[in-house]
């Protein structure tokens, strides 16, 4: 008999004469009420064991976390909480689950505890929940690109440039690292390598998403890409999954436009899919902020801050209108923040983010046109010649959570610029020779995954927006 999910049972619209669920025990009361969870959806389903005609053998077995399946009658429950219940006729045990031992007990764990048991993490109500919402996210990203005639690349993991710049890099190598063979000054000789060059994991898919852009039009792309930085923020991982966009003919505003219609849509779609998830989560946090003084204590539940994204524009500011903001507020005059503000040309550290969206603009914020020498190589120069197109998009809570450009499409400013920094044309030839063919303007930008799961989810650590987060020190699982 095909067993039917428990997420289609609660939705019946009528009662049904024998179903089967399978699925997870969450708790079992009175040796008569089961709360069985499949996956399906967040809500559980309530089995009712006719407990005088069930052998005690059986009733002790059905313990949190074991995996059972039920069959029975789906009928109204006349207990408070929900429309419909089996009325168990039969009874199978799948899997024990030792409750003496069984990790996952149902009560409050700390977020620590769970990540430590990210294989069992899932189980949870708010795991659930999140990874739900992961993954309708993930189909939403594609929905909006593709209805819109994007086309999908999947640029390479394994990169031959270590030019991408974005940051520090995870060599890939297949020499015997104790002993590497090495050239005449002593270097490890990575012609002998697999490759027959040095390779690194990717860090953004970027350069070669543009080389598609400038043939494709409007290509993205969505996969992993690994950071060596030893960042151990709330923020960031070794691992993450970027979505990068990248058009042929947008500038930047077309670029800013597509970022916040984009995020607008995917949000929008999640809240559509994810009612019950997000309303589980919501109330989660809630209760969690209950802890917190006052001040600590946002503002807006989650469901009114997803909504204040979707209804309000994201305000634009420029560099260097948000500099002088910076250089004016209470914390910069107090010596609040770590990093003081003291002129123009200033990297924007987290905590000046966090100001601007979260105090000051109360919003999401697109800031534009920074200073070239704190931006990367490709970002098109402006005709000051010392700001470049670039924006990053900064979202309460989170910080930046897109960051992107108009790209430098005039070959001989592109390869000034890289003399200027050191980058090696001859290993960008190829990237150069999009601007040597019909070169022509183009932008566009990258957004972690895992931020904006952050901030549909309202978590606040990164290591618990992933199913397996790769951070410094810990690559478990
Ligand atoms: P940050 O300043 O936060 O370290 P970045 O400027 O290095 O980020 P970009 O190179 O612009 O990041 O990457 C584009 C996007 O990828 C960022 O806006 C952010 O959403 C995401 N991102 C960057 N680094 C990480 C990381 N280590 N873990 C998760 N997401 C990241
Ligand atoms: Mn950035």
């Amino acid at each position: 008999m095909k067993h039917t999910r428990v997420k289609d049972l609660l939705n019946s619209t009528t009662i049904l004469q024998g179903v089967n669920a399978k699925g997870w025990v969450r708790t079992f009361r009175n040796n008569q009420f089961i709360a069985l969870n499949d996956g399906s959806t967040i809500n559980n389903i309530q089995c009712v064991v006719d407990f005088e005609n069930t052998p005690e053998e059986t009733l002790k077995r059905i313990t949190t976390g074991a995996a059972i399946s039920v069959t029975g009658d789906l009928v109204e429950s006349k207990g408070a909480g929900q429309k419909y219940e089996i009325k168990v006729e039969k009874l199978e045990i799948l899997g024990d689950s030792d409750a003496e031992i069984f990790p996952m007990q149902p009560k409050k764990h700390s977020l620590e505890f769970l990540r430590e048991n990210a294989h069992l993490r899932v189980r949870t109500n708010a795991f659930g929940a999140i990874m739900r919402i992961r993954s309708v996210l993930s189909f939403a990203v594609h929905s909006y690109f593709q209805e819109k005639g994007f086309v999908y690349v999947n640029t390479p993991i394994i990169t031959g440039s270590d030019a991408e710049g974005a940051g520090e890099m995870f060599k890939v190598t297949a020499l015997p690292f104790d002993n590497p063979p090495r050239t005449e000054d002593g270097k490890v000789n990575y012609k002998e390598d697999f490759f027959g060059k040095e390779t690194n994991l990717t860090v953004s898919g970027q350069l070669e998403g543009e080389t598609f852009a400038m043939a494709l039009g409007q290509i993205y792309t969505f996969g992993p890409t690994f950071r060596a930085e030893n960042s151990n923020t709330s923020r960031h991982l070794a691992e993450f999954w970027m979505i990068e966009p990248e058009v042929a003919f947008n500038d930047l505003n077309d670029n800013m436009d597509l970022a916040e219609d984009f995020i607008q849509f995917v949000i929008k779609y999640t809240m559509d899919k994810c009612g019950d998830d997000l309303k589980f989560l919501e109330g989660r946090l809630l209760e969690e902020e209950k802890s917190k003084p006052q001040a600590d204590r946002s503002e807006m539940a989650l469901l009114e801050k997803l909504n204040f994204v979707l209804e309000n524009n994201f305000k634009r500011v420029s560099y260097t209108e948000a500099i002088d903001i910076l250089r004016d507020c209470t914390p910069n005059k107090k010596k609040k923040f770590q990093y003081i503000i003291n002129e123009w040309g200033a990297d924007l550290q987290s905590e000046h983010e966090r100001y601007l969206v979260e105090k000051h603009f109360k919003c999401p914020v697109i800031l534009f046109d920074y200073p070239a020498n704190i931006k990367a190589f490709y970002m098109r120069l402006n005709e000051d010649g010392k700001t470049v197109r670039a924006m990053d998009i900064l979202f309460p809570g989170i910080g930046e959570i897109v960051g992107g450009s108009q790209r430098e499409e005039r070959f001989d400013v592109l390869v000034e610029k890289m003399k200027a920094l050191g980058i090696s044309e001859e290993e960008l030839w190829w990237y150069l020779d999009t601007r040597r063919f019909g070169s022509a303007v183009h932008s566009g930008f990258g957004l972690g995954f895992e931020r904006l799961v952050l901030f549909v989810t309202g978590m606040t650590n990164i290591r618990d927006v992933i199913p397996f987060p790769r951070t410094p020190m810990n690559a478990e699982f």
